[in-house]
């Protein structure tokens, strides 16, 4: 029914041998397309294509590789549109959120057309006499990238540019939910030059995954999702020899302190914790107010999401879309009902709504919940929906500790007045991403992208320098031109540099 998603290995679409699933769409619970999911003769099959592209890739010029991408950003521009229609589609985010994600992705793109200047090694002359020392990064071989449904362009754009323009080649394993991107963008790369097998796509679920994790031809694994999931990629590649980056879930904290704007605050908070239906791993569902903020706070967070519109992604009046699943709307209620029973006062209650004509939607609404101990799962866990919980304290140390005691440290913000909390918060707070004043700080493609504690397993952070870093390994050369004439007593000594 509907269309069809096949794999792309070696430039063309291919059914492969393993089953198939439907594609649904969460504002009507219709199925749309059929995704073909991959198996291990799958993935075997795209190494072997890949390492073969590889061995060629890895040996064209930098000028080359940079015209390619070049193309590239030019062709992602012009396809924004039709990206963006078949993000909405399959995820349900609104037109808009699918293209602000997909330009978000450009700069990690951009960032790579302009990674002729890092790759620059270093060099020092003369560091024993004669002697010369230099370094250069080359290319792992081929790597994988995994992803999750919630940026199905922007996440493996973090990833597939800056391993390309590095001289790899790259496998993507989008998320099942929301594949057809994926293949978009395969499209597109093959329209810009890039040589078949650099670039190729395959589908599927546990299955593929694991069998990409312990392929002996994958020499590193890019993974982003939940943290259960992380931790297994991370475990599973690993053991395998694999080089590994997992980022997993998150908690994000907002601090309302007492001396902020508060209307700006909740303004702020509201774009955080509803946006795409809270489902951004840069989400905001826990704001802290402190002290005298919580009552004017809990005031304006209730206006700001008693006023938002929630409908399907493609009505341009839409505030906020469905969340992905049945499941996902079932857990977001659930978590509800159970923070009320244990004493929780819903003051934003979205358990109930219907969206007019979309009955078999997935939709829910704007939740917002206060009086809830801090042992509690509804915020101590993940939900991934639009819940927002509020929790106070009675100072700026209270505070701190909170958010530090979250067994998550991806991302965290907080709305001040005082340079002097500001920077303490900065200090002090043990998360890997930090907005002051600014709700959803995900820092931009030349920086890098990454959290502490359960939410990043590995040693390196997304895109930017740690990405460069990642999808590349040193050499360090040190080299001697003896003339022809030149004699040197053998030494047993271990060599100091007169
Ligand atoms: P997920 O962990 O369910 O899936 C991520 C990927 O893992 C998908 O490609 C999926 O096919 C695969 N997968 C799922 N179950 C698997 C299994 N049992 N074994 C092997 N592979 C499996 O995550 P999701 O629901 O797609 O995405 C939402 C999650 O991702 C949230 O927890 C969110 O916080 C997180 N996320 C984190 C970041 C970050 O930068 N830290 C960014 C985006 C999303």
């Amino acid at each position: 029914m509907g269309y069809d998603v096949q794999h792309w290995v070696g430039g063309t679409a291919t059914a492969g041998t393993g089953s198939t699933q439907p594609i649904l769409n969460p504002a009507t619970g219709e199925e749309v397309g059929t995704l073909h999911l991959g198996d291990a003769a799958t993935v075997d099959r795209a190494v072997e294509v890949a390492t073969a592209a590889q061995r060629e890739w890895g040996q064209v010029s930098l000028a080359k590789r940079t015209q390619v991408l070049y193309r590239m950003r030019e062709l992602l521009i012009d396809a924004t549109d039709e990206i963006a229609v078949h993000i909405s589609r399959e995820h349900g985010k609104t037109l808009g959120d699918a293209k602000g994600e997909i330009a978000r992705g450009l700069e990690t793109l951009e960032f790579a057309t302009s990674i002729t200047q890092d790759l620059k090694g270093g060099f020092s002359e003369n560091v024993s006499t004669g002697v010369d020392a230099h370094t250069m990064r080359q290319p792992l071989g081929v790597v994988a990238g995994i992803t999750p449904f919630n940026f199905p362009a922007m996440v493996p754009f973090w990833m597939h540019p800056i391993a390309i323009a590095t001289g790899n080649a790259f496998l993507l394993k989008p998320s099942e939910r929301d594949p057809s991107a994926s293949n978009v963008v395969a499209r597109l790369y093959q329209e810009a030059g890039l040589p078949d097998g650099v670039f190729q796509v395959v589908h599927g679920g546990k299955d593929t995954v694991d069998a990409l994790c312990t392929h002996e031809g994958i020499s590193a694994v890019s993974f982003v999702g939940s943290t259960p999931i992380a931790k297994h990629v991370h475990r599973t590649a690993s053991a395998a020899g694999k080089r590994v980056q997992a980022l997993g879930g998150a908690n994000n904290h907002a601090v309302v302190m007492p001396d902020a704007n508060i209307e700006f605050a909740a303004s702020q908070v509201a774009s955080g914790a509803f946006g795409s239906a809270g489902e951004r791993c840069m989400a905001v569902p826990v704001a802290v107010t402190v002290g005298e903020a919580h009552e004017p706070f809990l005031e304006a967070i209730a206006a700001e999401a008693e006023k938002l519109v929630v409908g399907p992604g493609d009505d341009p009046s839409t505030d906020m879309p469905p969340v992905i699943t049945p499941d996902a709307r079932e857990r977001v209620i659930r978590m509800t009902d159970e923070a009320e029973q244990a004493g929780g006062r819903v003051l934003v209650d979205g358990r109930g709504l219907v969206v007019d004509g979309h009955e078999k939607g997935n939709f829910v609404g704007p939740i917002v919940i206060t009086d809830l101990e801090p042992t509690h799962p509804t915020y101590t866990d993940e939900v991934f929906g639009p819940l927002l919980v509020v929790m106070h304290v009675n100072n700026f140390d209270e505070a701190v500790e909170l958010v530090n005691s979250s067994p998550f440290g991806n991302g965290t913000a907080i709305f001040t007045d005082s340079g002097h909390y500001a920077r303490r918060y900065q200090e002090e707070i043990q998360v890997g991403m930090i907005g002051i004043n600014v709700p959803i700080p995900t820092p931009v493609g030349y920086y890098s992208f990454g959290g502490w504690k359960d939410s990043l397993f590995g040693e390196h952070h997304a895109h930017g320098p740690e990405g460069l870093s990642f999808y590349t390994r040193q050499k360090a050369v040190t080299t001697r031109w003896p003339s022809q004439n030149e004699t040197v007593e053998a030494s047993m000594s271990f060599p100091t540099h007169d």
